[in-house]
């Protein structure tokens, strides 16, 4: 063992031996102030008005760890032994008697140590019900029956009286001494109170005591209620419990002394004045702690229910979200200060006007739908909306929506909007899907001229497939094929080619103006266009205007017999019925193409409606 751990031990072995001195001297003082006030009331055959020992006893136990009971037991029982020899009762009964407080104080503390003792704190209501029914009535109740059976031989008086001295005497002891010894430990005995109030109040209470007690003339009584009741709504539980204290040893020992309204009430024996005024302090007890305990419970509804409110106002006003309260009709009650930040807006600005103040005219019928179905219980997803902002900017934001309720009736009572400013959002949003445009219309575009590519024109196909069947509307396809093109790239080189193919590509897609049709190329030197809703006559015009561009290009050609550039040109068109298949249209029109080209080619020729399938 080191120095240091030694000396603790050693300071430690003090400080309870110091511990257990005082308590042993405040028990012999206590002992003796409660012998002063019985004795004279035994001397006339009356009762012991309060036996206080016990309660403070009580109360060193509750603050105490267990294993030092043993120690504060025996110093209890030492000082009862000694004050009942001191009266000079036989031995035997003076240990037995001093057992029998000591057995009181041991079940009292036992039965109340979990519930008291980590955090004594009498104003709850589970403390204080514990000890009223372990420490006031059982302890005492089962001491006392024990005691008198020594008791009834010492005064002569009947069992049953004997055992109710004892039982009422200990029961206002502990009920007035273990709070008094609690709430006396605590470093703020009267919280928030100036000494002077405090010995202002205790002086008023000693000062009606002994006026109401002394005189003898007028049953005065009624008038220790209120100043008790203004005594403990001051100075708290500490304070009823020194009120009580006072008006019992004071009313006690004028009683005794056959003053005040106690005797004036009664004019039989002192003992039924004793017990009037142990009837009038247990009363006044019941009511104070009563007070008390209502009174902090509600004080602790108030601290928490601030608490929460403080923490709930914190989360609101510390988030970026703007988080917004408002009826079922939408005027709003709450907004948080985010608001400012996000639209300029103070929030008193927005407190009682509705969604109509500030959200887009193209967004309003959007957020009502969504306050509707929140209405209705439906699920809500977030909604995205323009809000304006002071300066008339208008901001996208995005609104959770949920309803919230009436705590008890659970009725629904207005809405929790959480909004959130999403322009940055919206803007990166917008910046992708352009990109996305870009890539697409790259995906879809021939590299080398521009148009359309393949892929494009299948995916145009089977659209319009589709959509023609549905509608029985017409729908033609020309291909088109540039003449001689192989001596051409021969003669003039690929660099020369592909750039003629480029001017063609220009050239055609020029002639097909309606936003519905579509011009691709399909490969190589050939090309195709789509034209939905056009009928044969239709498909030959326009068929017709492209090869003439085309040959009117000039584009020179000694390859080829007209010494400039042309295409050949194969229509088709096709009333579809159903379980047509797309290829065979494009088949057809490829079959024509090989007409035009068998026929000479810078030509347009034209399936025949009877040659195509379906
Ligand atoms: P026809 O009048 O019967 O169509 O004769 P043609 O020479 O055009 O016949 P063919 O279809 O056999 O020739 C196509 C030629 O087109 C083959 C190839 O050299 C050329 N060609 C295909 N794609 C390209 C291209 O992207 N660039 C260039 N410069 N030439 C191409
Ligand atoms: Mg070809
Ligand atoms: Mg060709």
């Amino acid at each position: 063992m080191g120095i240091g751990s030694l000396n603790e031990a050693v300071e430690d072995r003090v400080s309870s031996l110091w511990r257990l001195t005082t308590v042993a001297l405040v028990l012999v003082c206590l002992g003796y102030a409660a012998l002063l006030l019985n004795i004279r009331s035994w001397d006339i055959g009356g009762a012991t008005i309060l036996w206080p020992s016990n309660g403070l006893l009580l109360g060193v136990l509750l603050c105490s760890r267990r294993r030092q009971w043993a120690a504060y037991l025996a110093v209890g029982f030492a000082v009862d032994l000694g004050l009942n020899l001191s009266l000079s009762f036989a031995p035997g009964i003076s240990i037995y008697l001093a057992g029998c407080n000591m057995l009181e104080v041991g079940i009292a503390a036992a039965l109340t140590y979990r519930t008291i003792s980590p955090n004594p704190d009498l104003t709850q209501r589970r403390q204080l019900l514990r000890l009223l029914a372990y420490g006031v009535v059982l302890a005492p109740a089962i001491a006392s029956v024990l005691a008198q059976l020594s008791i009834s031989s010492l005064h002569a008086l009947p069992r049953f009286i004997a055992a109710r001295h004892w039982f009422v005497a200990d029961a206002l002891g502990i009920a007035v001494m273990t709070p008094l010894y609690l709430s006396f430990r605590e470093r703020e005995r009267f919280p928030g109170r100036s000494r002077l109030e405090v010995t202002g109040l205790l002086m008023l209470l000693l000062a009606t005591t002994v006026g109401v007690f002394w005189q003898t003339r007028f049953p005065l009584l009624f008038l220790l209620l209120p100043v008790l009741l203004l005594l403990g709504a001051r100075l708290r539980l500490a304070g009823s419990a020194l009120g009580l204290l006072i008006v019992s040893i004071v009313g006690g020992y004028l009683t005794i002394r056959g003053r005040g309204p106690i005797a004036l009430v009664h004019a039989g024996s002192p003992l039924t004045g004793d017990l009037l005024l142990q009837f009038f302090v247990a009363v006044s007890m019941l009511v104070l702690y009563v007070v008390e305990v209502v009174i902090s419970e509600r004080e602790r509804l108030q601290v928490n229910l601030k608490a929460s409110e403080t923490l709930f106002r914190l989360l609101a006003e510390a988030s970026n979200d703007v988080i917004v309260l408002s009826d079922l009709a939408g005027a709003r009650r709450y907004v948080s200060p985010a608001v400012f930040t996000v639209l300029g807006w103070e929030p008193e600005e927005l407190i009682g006007r509705t969604h109509h103040q500030i959200v887009h005219a193209d967004d309003i019928v959007a957020v009502e739908a969504m306050m509707r179905a929140c209405r209705e219980g439906e699920p809500v997803e977030p909604l995205i909306y323009r809000c304006a902002g002071k300066d008339g900017r208008y901001v996208w934001m995005e609104a959770s929506l949920r309803l919230y309720h009436d705590e008890t009736t659970w009725e629904p009572i207005g809405f929790v909007n959480v909004v959130r400013d999403v322009t940055a959002r919206k803007a990166a949003e917008e910046e992708l899907n352009r990109a996305f445009r870009l890539v697409e219309n790259l995906a879809m575009a021939d590299g080398l001229t521009g148009v359309a590519n393949r892929r494009r024109f299948e995916e145009k196909m089977d659209l319009e497939w589709r959509r023609a069947m549905r509608d029985g509307s017409l729908i033609s396809v020309l291909m088109i094929d540039v003449d001689h093109f192989k001596p051409y790239n021969d003669l003039y080189g690929h660099v020369m080619g592909d750039s003629c193919l480029r001017q063609i590509a220009m050239a055609a897609q020029e002639v097909i103006h309606r936003s519905s049709d579509l011009f691709a190329r399909y490969g190589g030197e050939e090309f195709v266009a789509v034209l939905p809703n056009t009928g044969s006559s239709g498909a030959q015009l326009v068929a017709e205007q492209i090869r003439r561009t085309v040959e009117l290009l000039g584009l020179p050609h000694s390859g080829s017999p007209s010494g400039v550039v042309t295409v050949s040109i194969g229509c088709a068109t096709k009333m579809l019925g159903h379980d047509s298949a797309a290829t065979m249209l494009v088949d057809a029109a490829d079959q024509a193409l090989y007409q035009a080209k068998s026929a000479g080619r810078n030509r347009v020729e034209v399936a025949a409606a009877s040659t195509i399938p379906g």
